[in-house]
């Protein structure tokens, strides 16, 4: 930790000091925004309380003199990517220059004033042109209740507490909050019928997650070691793995999921860096005496000590008539990160493992987010059982899963001892029908 994690660190933007704001001095999260209705070409920025600093104009304006050259222009381009390919100290270096920039007392409050843009005035858009994504399945919560109800007396398969599990998703259909979720169509086939049909998913379903970026590159052969693993990961975001559950019972098998899930995932617009959670960073989650040990490359002690996140994910639902009568959303689940069974930096040296590269701007998904207790269930299939259980809404409304017009909304939050605590912003999607 340095004196950017500092808790009496304040901003002399007036909206970064409450104690309520996800972006206190202590975050500064990167973004991509544009004015509000405009189609100038975007700019990376930096949230700070309700505002954002425009990085662009701040290396335009002699604000980042004091940085390698390379710094300022990655900072000139309308995605993260190349921030995300820079060197991680480079990466601290221009933290320690934001944090003085928006420092009380700092020397450039006046030339700085004039580059916020209120988040109110601001469209926000994908911020990073993401090459690679895979989803994970580290929650051993959420593995073992959807296993229960495929497999009841074996609901964990035996590769599940040695390998951490994934699939290769899709990079092209990955949208930023608040863009549409338009329901998918395709093959389901009940039990009892003979014979699948093709149509809109009856069953479609959220999935809470957090998405890993990447930062730098390995030669394709050449394994990340788990001592590196954290120094390539550039920082998170929240993500919602939008899953059609019916689609998915009937094409899963023998190779995984495919169609149901790749129609659309949504990520938060604000990446959160690994150097702004350093002070939430908490010992792996532990594991019962009889699981077995990490095998030695996805186990070390830094990763035993502070491999796991401090945070609290929160899962929000409102119907489109609960919005017309004015009610807030109904909060559906909270769980945590750090009960997660494999840790970041366990995922993307097994990713690698093999000899994988990753590149900067890589999206590694963590899988649901669930805990043991029934609240803590990060997806309608856990949380309604199925659909055994549904779930009342405040209207009186029933959902199994989710219907049109339903949105979606998650919130994460950090947490420590000793620590300013930040937010990740929020991740939104709403349902639009078919248009099969
Ligand atoms: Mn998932």
């Amino acid at each position: 930790m340095n004196e950017t994690h500092d808790v009496s660190l304040e901003s002399w933007v007036g909206s970064a000091t409450t104690r309520e704001t996800d972006f206190p001095i202590q975050n500064l999260p990167f973004g991509v925004f544009r004015h509000r209705g405009s189609r100038e070409t975007p700019h990376i920025g930096v949230a700070i309380g309700e505002e954002i600093l425009d990085l662009a104009r701040c290396a335009e304006r002699g604000l980042m003199v004091s940085l390698p050259e390379a710094v300022g222009e990655a900072c000139s381009v309308p995605n993260l990517n190349a921030l995300m390919a820079l060197p991680g100290a480079q990466r601290r270096e221009l933290r320690a220059v934001i944090s003085g920039i928006l420092r009380m007392g700092s020397a450039q409050h006046r030339e700085a004033a004039d580059l916020l843009v209120a988040q109110s005035d601001a469209d926000l858009d994908l911020p990073v042109r993401v090459g690679d994504y895979t989803d994970f399945y580290a929650s051993i919560d959420h593995a073992t209740n959807v296993g229960s109800m495929l497999r009841p007396d074996n609901p964990l398969l035996p590769n599940y507490k040695w390998v951490p599990i994934g699939y290769h998703g899709r990079a092209s259909s990955i949208v930023v909050s608040g863009s549409p979720v338009v329901r998918p169509a395709g093959q389901t086939k009940a039990a009892e019928a003979a014979r699948p049909t093709f149509g809109p998913s009856a069953m479609l379903d959220y999935e809470a997650e957090v998405g890993f970026y990447v930062a730098g590159s390995n030669a394709l052969g050449e394994p990340v070691r788990i001592a590196n693993a954290w120094d390539r990961l550039f920082g998170i975001s929240l993500l919602n793995d939008w899953s059609a559950r019916d689609i998915q019972a009937w094409e899963y098998q023998p190779l995984g999921p495919f169609l149901a899930k790749n129609f659309t995932t949504t990520v938060s617009p604000w990446v959160v860096t690994s150097e702004a959670l350093e002070p939430f960073r908490v010992s792996r989650a532990a594991r019962p005496a009889v699981d077995p040990e990490p095998l030695p490359y996805l186990s070390s002690e830094e990763d035993r000590e502070r491999g796991g996140i401090s945070m609290t994910v929160e899962v929000f639902l409102s119907s489109s008539r609960m919005r017309d009568e004015g009610i807030a959303a109904l909060r559906l689940s909270r769980s945590e990160l750090a009960s997660l069974y494999w840790t970041p930096a366990q995922m993307l040296t097994h990713h690698t493992s093999n000899g994988c590269n990753l590149a900067p701007g890589d999206l590694l998904g963590s899988g649901t987010i669930s805990g043991p207790e029934n609240d803590a269930r990060g997806c309608l299939l856990e949380l309604t059982w199925r659909g055994r259980d549904p779930v009342t809404l405040p209207t009186g409304e029933q959902r199994k899963f989710l219907a049109d017009g339903d949105e979606v909304i998650m919130r994460g939050r950090c947490h420590a001892d000793g620590a300013v605590s930040i937010g990740l912003g929020e991740c939104r999607g709403t349902i639009f029908p078919s248009r099969s």
